[in-house]
């Protein structure tokens, strides 16, 4: 254990299912370092039969098993997880940037990821904080699920990132706008060529020519982002100057709706 660290402890199953992911690149180099303090459980180290079995038949019939409350509550118990102790299921609250943004403020967090056709409601219930899903589609664990939430909010710890200022452009960061267009050696590809004003050397219209295509490239693919949302008018602005030099379109109909600058 490493003082001061950010702690997630994963209740799985399938251990080698997320630690190994989470060994590599970014995340595992935080652990290494000390930084997070990534813990992972398998309540089937909580059974008390040969088997190790954590699942059951439901009640009141029907297809599949269900994991049964006792090896999860004896794990949770013995661990003391960080919390908020969330369960990974397809009927949580959707999760977002938003929300990776306010796990990792705080000093941890912890996942239990359901397998078979689900977990017994009274987990939900009386030993997690909160029931998390990572879309509308439904996965066949929550391992899945907690690579992409330990993923998403470990990056955003404190010291985790390299460069800092990365997490604060990126898409959904701050204003909520995507990300404008990122591009790299060499300045023509087969044809293709970078756009002139990245090139320039002027910083100040670089600034303004990447707001222009975030804002354009949002309108364009995630209206939803700014619905409810006033367009400045110095946001107006930069999307008239820049109208002929974004890889997007800029709608017709922006007038109306965009955020704030
Ligand atoms: N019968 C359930 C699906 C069970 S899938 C239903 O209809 O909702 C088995 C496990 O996968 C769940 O217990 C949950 O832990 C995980 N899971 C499935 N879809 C998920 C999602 N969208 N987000 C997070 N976890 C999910």
């Amino acid at each position: 254990m490493t003082a001061g660290s950010f702690r997630v402890d994963v209740f799985t199953i399938f251990p080698e299912y997320v630690e190994k992911p989470l060994s590599l690149s970014l995340v595992g180099r935080a652990c290494a370092a000390g930084i997070v303090d990534l813990r992972v459980h398998d309540p089937r180290d909580w059974t008390g039969d040969a088997h190790r079995t954590v699942d059951d038949a439901p009640f009141g019939g029907g297809p599949g098993m269900v994991m049964a409350p006792e090896p999860l509550f004896a794990a949770v118990e013995a661990v003391r997880p960080a919390r908020p102790l969330l369960l990974c299921s397809a009927s949580g609250s959707r999760f977002d940037q938003t929300w990776a943004r306010e796990l990792a403020a705080g000093e941890g967090f912890s996942l239990l990821c359901g397998r078979y056709e689900g977990v017994d409601q009274r987990v939900a219930d009386h030993l997690c904080d909160g029931e998390v899903s990572i879309g509308d589609y439904v996965l066949a664990g929550g391992e899945a699920a907690a690579l992409v939430i330990v993923e998403a909010v470990t990056r955003l710890v404190p010291g985790v990132m390299g460069n800092e200022a990365s997490a604060a452009e990126e898409s959904f960061a701050g204003d909520g706008l995507l990300e404008y267009p990122q591009y790299t050696r060499p300045a023509e590809f087969r044809g293709w060529a970078v756009p002139d004003v990245l090139r320039s050397g002027d910083h100040g219209r670089i600034a303004r020519w990447r707001r222009a295509a975030a804002l354009a490239r949002t309108m364009q693919r995630r209206p939803d982002l700014l619905r409810g949302r006033t367009l400045h008018p110095a946001d107006r602005a930069l999307l008239e100057e820049f109208r002929a030099e974004l890889p997007e379109a800029v709608p017709d109909e922006f007038s109306g709706e965009a955020p704030p600058g």
